[in-house]
């Protein structure tokens, strides 16, 4: 490997982190940083939140310093897609027609916003949000915008709906569940995100889903199945990302709901990686999965570089996320797609509490509003990382145990663990 060329396509975060982990791990061959963003990889959390506020400079946004590629021998090919890749020759066709060769390639494209597909849906004032530019666009409309409309209220929808609150723009939210974030954290915790929005002033139209927009070359008003029309000066839907999997897929690589890897990052092709939103890897205690999370990203794009360098790990990362609305921070560690009980620590109303995500008597997952602290924390221990515990263990606990503040988390840890 010693003068071997890396390649990685897709210059964000875990692009950008597996660049920057090779050097750490002493490589010494070319690297090569390819992606389709003009701008120098960054984080794109900031963008729903203090960023799309106007609160935080976008160079205070990147993943790596501006000048770390040059200082790190790192080629940035920036404002450059790759079109194809040809697995037996080892080569990546580049926009234009160019060729690049690589001994190992990296994949981390990561994922799009799904297309809007409902009439009207090409008027001005109609924003998706992943870009920085899109953020830029959304900002300066809201600047002259009195009435938003957000379609979609998982994640984004729900960052924008708060950020958009913060700076003084009115806000309905159409919403097909009948209450926000409901399939990631349930209808009990997902009322009382419900009700914050509401105490925001939040118009929340629930069960309904959009049925056109309307308007004489920009959007006025959104019609909704349910016979609603929603007057509005900008509309911005958070209706969900697709993996821009198709390079791979068109070079034969295996798909589905993203590119499959293995537990060691690696693809069906050989000496081809991938990483971050776009890799449905898998994992040793969850299974088969597809997540969408910075930290994921960050973690797995390192995981995927020294895999890349030969060493033998397997990428167990406990999976976790974090979100800031209004005041309001929401942690969660862990990964469960289906539970049969949810214990809460704290009660929901309160909006101070942890509840956890069981099946079969065992922790799948946690989640924290304005409770539990980082997961991640490398100091301190918090809630959530005992609980991170709980859920590497896969042991039995006592749910009377866990919903008990008087019980230390400490204990039921231990307890479990005996
Ligand atoms: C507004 C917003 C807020 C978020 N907030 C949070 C949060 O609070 N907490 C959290 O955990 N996560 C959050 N996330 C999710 C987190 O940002 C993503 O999980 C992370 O960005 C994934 O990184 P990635 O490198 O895998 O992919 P991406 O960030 O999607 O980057 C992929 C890159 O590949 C490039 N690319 C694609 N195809 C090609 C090609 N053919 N050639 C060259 N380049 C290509 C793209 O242009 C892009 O730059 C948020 C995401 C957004 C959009």
């Amino acid at each position: 490997m010693a003068n071997a060329r890396i390649a990685i396509i897709g210059a964000s975060l875990a692009g950008a982190r597996a660049a920057a982990a090779l050097r750490e791990e002493g490589f010494d061959g070319e690297v090569l940083l390819i992606g389709a963003e003009r701008q120098p990889p960054y984080n794109r959390p900031p963008l729903s939140k203090g960023y799309l506020r106007g609160q935080e400079r976008f160079e205070d946004q990147l993943v790596n310093p501006a000048a770390y590629y040059a200082e790190h021998d790192i080629e940035l090919r920036l404002g450059t897609r790759a079109t194809a890749i040809d697995p037996s020759r080892k080569t990546i066709e580049l926009e234009g027609g160019k060729h690049v060769g690589y001994d190992r390639l990296l994949v981390a494209t990561g994922g799009r916003n799904r297309a809007l597909s409902v009439p009207g849906a090409d008027l001005d004032g109609i924003f998706q949000l992943r870009t920085v530019e899109d953020c830029d666009r959304i900002r300066a409309a809201a600047q002259t915008g009195r009435r938003a409309v957000v379609i979609g209220l998982g994640f984004i929808g729900s960052e924008v709906t708060a950020s958009l609150r913060q700076l003084g723009v009115e806000v309905t939210a159409v919403e097909g569940n009948p209450v926000p974030l409901a399939r990631v954290l349930g209808p009990e915790v997902g009322e009382v995100l419900a009700a914050i929005h509401r105490d925001q002033g939040v118009e929340l139209v629930l069960e309904d889903s959009v049925a056109a927009f309307e308007g004489a070359g920009r959007v006025e008003r959104v019609r909704t199945k349910k016979g609603r029309r929603l007057e509005c000066d900008l509309v911005i839907a958070g209706i969900g990302i697709a993996p821009n999997s198709e390079l791979l897929g068109a070079a034969g690589a295996a798909v589905d709901n993203g590119v499959l890897v293995d537990e060691r990052c690696r693809t069906s092709l050989p000496d081809v990686y991938a990483a971050g939103d776009v890799a449905n890897h898998l994992h040793p205690i969850f299974g088969r999965l597809r997540v969408e999370h910075w930290n994921n990203a960050f973690q797995q794009g390192r995981a995927a570089a020294r895999s890349m360098l030969g060493r033998e790990e397997p990428y167990d990362y406990l999976h976790s996320f974090w979100s800031d609305q209004y005041e309001h921070v929401i942690e969660y560690v862990g990964f469960a797609a289906s539970w049969d009980r949810l214990v809460f620590r704290g009660r929901p109303e309160s909006r101070k509490f942890l509840g956890f995500y069981l099946k079969e008597g065992i922790v799948r997952a946690a989640v924290g509003l304005d409770r539990g602290g980082d997961p991640e924390d490398p100091k301190g221990e918090s809630e959530l990382k005992l609980v991170a515990g709980l859920i590497r263990d896969r042991v039995p606990v006592e749910p009377a145990k866990l919903a008990d503040d008087d019980v230390d988390l400490h204990h039921v840890a231990a307890a479990a663990t005996r």
